[in-house]
């Protein structure tokens, strides 16, 4: 069994927002940055692995075991990192920890106290009195303690100050070397995925927009600059979300090789980030095709 998580085919329906048919795989020894603009719809994607949500369709397998129906057995190797703190607030760290240790049947004692360690959180001190990076910094502790073979984080890294940021990034990449576990991420900062993602997975408005190997994906698109005179439909199809820019035009495509072959030496053709892939595709969403 090589893949850690598949999602297939998942819907769920809210008044107002739809998640339309999400499916996606993680393989073991990979980490899969979750990413889309606000309200696209990766909580309730990360709620729905986690059966924190009913869905209304699809299937969702961890370790190759439903999720639903092996959920028990799935969550004692899940590390799972949310936004919003589920400690109890009035407990210490040392008491919270004494709560959830015995839920976890490999909880590791030595590696917990060692990250409360590394990232500074005194045992003693109480939840409610905790900064919200080390609340963070908490759960995190709480989620590689167990010997998870899948962790989960839902915007991990927001509200973290940058180097506190690069040491989640590096710890992750330790985690990496041992090739039976992975990791699904979803945040806001790009940069950050730039730097650990092997596996990218975009949704925009509840509907996946793409998924992949980050390489694959940033080699296929690319972002285009030249001369408005070069615009024509066939070549407009190719672009997406096109923005003047005074001196002509830039924009996305999803085809680079296409688009260079069409226009030639007539444009420039710069390799994209991810946060460009991002804002243009939910650009060209927001403003060429509104609802
Ligand atoms: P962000 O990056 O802002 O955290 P997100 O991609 O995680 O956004 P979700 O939190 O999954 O997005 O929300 C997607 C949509 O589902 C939003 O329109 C939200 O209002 C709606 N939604 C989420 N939970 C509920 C709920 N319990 N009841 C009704 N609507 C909900």
């Amino acid at each position: 069994m090589e893949n850690i998580l598949e999602v297939k085919n998942l819907r769920k329906e809210y008044n107002g927002f739809a998640l339309k048919d999400i499916s996606f795989t993680l393989e073991k020894g990979y980490i899969m940055g979750f990413i889309g603009p606000n309200g696209a719809g990766k909580t309730t994607v990360i709620k729905l692995i986690m059966n924190l949500v009913k869905r209304d369709g699809g299937e969702i397998k961890v370790f190759g075991l439903d999720n639903i129906k092996d959920e028990i057995a799935i969550k004692e190797k899940i590390g799972f990192v949310y936004d919003e703190s589920y400690f109890y607030e009035e407990l210490s760290i040392h008491e919270m920890k004494g709560i959830i240790a015995p839920f976890y049947r490999q909880w590791d004692d030595h590696a917990f106290n060692k990250y409360l360690r590394d990232f500074d959180l005194p045992p003693q001190k109480k939840i409610k009195d905790l900064s919200k990076g080390m609340k963070m910094k908490f759960a995190l502790a709480v989620a590689l303690s167990h010997h998870a073979d899948l962790i989960i984080m839902d915007e991990p890294t927001s509200g973290l100050d940058p180097v506190f940021r690069n040491e989640v990034l590096d710890i992750l990449r330790d985690l990496m070397q041992d090739e039976s576990k992975g990791v699904l991420f979803s945040t806001h900062i790009t940069t950050d995925l730039d730097k650990v993602a092997d596996y990218i997975t975009f949704i925009n408005k509840g509907q996946l927009v793409l998924t992949g190997p980050k390489d694959d994906i940033l080699d296929r698109y690319g972002i285009v600059k030249g001369g408005r005179e070069v615009l024509d439909h066939a070549t407009g199809q190719l672009l997406i979300g096109i923005r003047d820019t005074g001196f002509g035009f830039e924009a996305l495509t999803g085809d680079a090789a296409r688009a260079r072959r069409l226009f030639g030496d007539s444009v420039i053709i710069e390799r994209p980030s991810l946060e460009d892939i991002m804002v243009y595709t939910v650009r060209e969403d927001r403003y060429a095709k509104p609802d």
